[in-house]
């Protein structure tokens, strides 16, 4: 069967060789049908996950256990410039051609055969920009003869593919208030509207308000919009739709006005059920004694259909956050063997340390089961799905306090930075495992006064990170969703912060901050072959088929949150370097069977 798909793959690879070599010009056309089958087509990578579901699951096996040994590089790409902060980004290919952002709002065309560059562009940041968690992007949409990425100006760019150059470009926020943009753009099909390109916002920790912008790809035109916080109102083709929720359900006077909930993190799409799922981030500010309630949407996992832009379900992780547990995390949709009977599941690994899984039809709770160690604030999830809080390892009301300046400090397992944070996790059908880039690590928090500004952090908290255990932070873990068993974990000294890809071959690709990247055993766990880069990675791999060879490839250059945010672990890790460079791999031809 995977063998099949390889050999069919092949042939489309040599289709496209022919007509290139032919001398057409004809435009790249990526379709909305490419981007829904794009895990099932080796040769090309068309979307943020390796598909609509984000599996991030390739079914070749050219690349396996045996031959892993003789991977090599094939060429290094620098990005170039002093604008070497943290390389989050997931490179895309198409026909040949690979396009890749990088820090600071910049993005390339590069030759796959060759490694050399066809176009850069870079966004003009203006001054004042508010990014909270480094200058990252994450990656970029194609669809026809576009390419689409967000910069940190909180805008959106269609560029012309072949050429790099604007064909439009549409405002998601006002960044002077504090939004951004950092995730990879997501396009998903409609019968109203053909395809539309959907996107989020960041700004959690500047007062903002989230929503999910669903927009035409050919001209930029908002088509519909919807926010996550209660009391909001959506958009449809430019007038009022529906309220997100009942203004004051969950929320206390005025604070769901300024009250956070970021949608900074890409969704996934599911094709059968035709549902976008995305995340949100903290409520606003991280003082939770400030606002009472729920907070509704924040920390959640919300539905959306595509077609008008109306909520179908949404599911709480942590109700009343008191601990920047965003719920951002990815949400994954699979078919659960349980019982007998095969679910129509999505699993999602939560900031907040347990690793969830619900049905994806309408978000009804199924199970909850740690992912990280002695989580401390929630003692578990109860059949509902709601956390059973530890009253007293939520940090404590300042107003309590002798000078209403400081409330009780305590410690908290996981940190702010989460069981999980942004690095999207795997999902192996081979396997029926997802393997979890998480972090094992602890926090003091407390709470401070704090009123709303525009433009200026809206936090009323401090905090610091530190490790828990002597050797090790970082942990990568095979994970049974049906039984919440794990399976296997590889330890790494410094905090995971890159996204993991597993393959047909039986393998789980990785990065670390230490600089290498790592392939592992998918049954296992068992290290098999590591190579190192010279900076950090904080990235997610990709592999595709090329000429009936496979390549593998990383964005690479160390940075991200943890050493701006982490406290006594940023010490830890303050002595690697940066970076920003994309990697190529292959077996070189007459050792693949070797
Ligand atoms: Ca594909
Ligand atoms: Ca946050």
């Amino acid at each position: 069967m995977k063998r099949k798909q390889t050999l069919l793959a092949f042939a489309s690879t040599l289709a496209v060789g022919v007509a290139g070599f032919a001398g057409s010009a004809s435009a790249l056309d990526v379709t909305i049908e490419d981007i829904m089958n794009d895990q099932a087509t080796v040769d090309d990578v068309v979307s943020n996950g390796l598909g609509p579901r984000g599996h991030r699951y390739s079914p070749l096996d050219i690349l396996n256990k045996d031959n892993i040994k003789n991977l090599y590089p094939v060429w290094s790409f620098s990005f170039g410039g002093e604008k070497q902060r943290g390389q989050e980004s997931q490179p895309l290919i198409k026909d040949g051609v690979m396009y890749v952002t990088g820090s600071y709002s910049r993005m390339w065309a590069i030759d796959v055969a060759s490694g050399e560059e066809l176009w850069q562009y870079d966004a003009r940041l203006p001054e004042g920009i508010l990014p909270c968690c480094d200058v990252v992007n994450r990656g970029a949409a194609i669809l026809g003869d576009k390419v689409f990425f967000g910069t940190l100006d909180a805008k959106i760019v269609a560029l012309d593919a072949k050429t790099g150059k604007v064909i439009w470009r549409k405002t998601i926020g006002d960044y002077e208030a504090g939004y951004s943009y950092t995730a990879a753009p997501l396009i998903v099909p409609t019968e109203t509207h053909g395809p539309l390109i959907l996107t989020g916002n960041s700004g959690g920790e500047f007062g903002i308000v989230g929503a999910v912008e669903a927009r035409h790809p050919d001209t930029g035109e908002l088509i519909w919009k919807r926010p996550t916080i209660e009391g909001h109102m959506g958009q449809y083709k430019g007038e009022d739709s529906t309220m997100t929720g009942t203004v004051n359900e969950s929320w206390a006077g005025d604070q769901w006005k300024n009250g956070g909930g970021a949608v900074w993190l890409g969704g996934t799409y599911d094709p059968g059920e035709k549902l976008a799922y995305f995340g949100t981030s903290n409520p606003a500010p991280w003082n939770s004694h400030l606002r009472p309630g729920d907070n509704k949407w924040t920390a959640s996992r919300i539905a959306i259909n595509p077609e008008n832009g109306e909520v179908q379900w949404a599911f709480q992780t942590t109700p009343h956050d008191g601990w920047d547990y965003d719920g951002v995390n990815e949400f994954i949709s699979f078919d659960m063997e349980k019982d007998g009977e095969t679910i129509k599941a999505g699993a999602t690994a939560d900031r907040n340390g347990f690793f969830y899984v619900l049905d994806r039809t309408n978000g009804e709770f199924i199970s909850a089961d740690p992912f990280v160690q002695n989580i401390n604030w929630a003692s578990g999830i109860d059949e509902n799905g709601r956390p059973i809080e530890i009253p007293e390892n939520r940090p404590g009301n300042p107003a309590e306090s002798a000078d209403g300046k400081k409330g009780k400090s305590v410690m908290a397992i996981p940190s702010f930075l989460g069981g999980k944070n942004w690095m999207p996790m795997a999902y192996s059908p081979d396997t029926s495992n997802f393997y979890i880039p998480s972090n094992e690590w602890a926090m003091d928090i407390w709470n401070e006064p704090v009123t709303y500004k525009k433009g200026a952090a809206y936090l009323g908290a401090g905090f610091t990170i530190k490790p828990i255990f002597d050797d090790y932070i970082g942990s990568l873990k095979a994970m049974d969703p049906a039984t919440g068993e794990i399976k296997w974990e590889y330890k790494n000294k410094a905090p995971l912060w890159g996204g993991v890809m597993t393959t047909g071959g039986g393998l789980v690709f990785t990065g670390t901050p230490e600089g290498f990247l790592k392939a592992f055993d998918d049954e296992t766990g068992e290290e098999l072959w590591k190579f190192q880069t010279g900076t950090g990675i904080v990235s997610s791999p990709i592999t595709w088929e090329q000429d009936g060879e496979q390549y593998v490839a990383i964005v690479t250059g160390w940075g991200g949150a943890v050493p701006l945010w982490g406290g006594e672990v940023a010490k830890v890790v303050s002595y690697l370097n940066q970076g920003g460079s994309v990697w190529v791999f292959k077996v070189p031809e007459g050792l693949a069977s070797k």
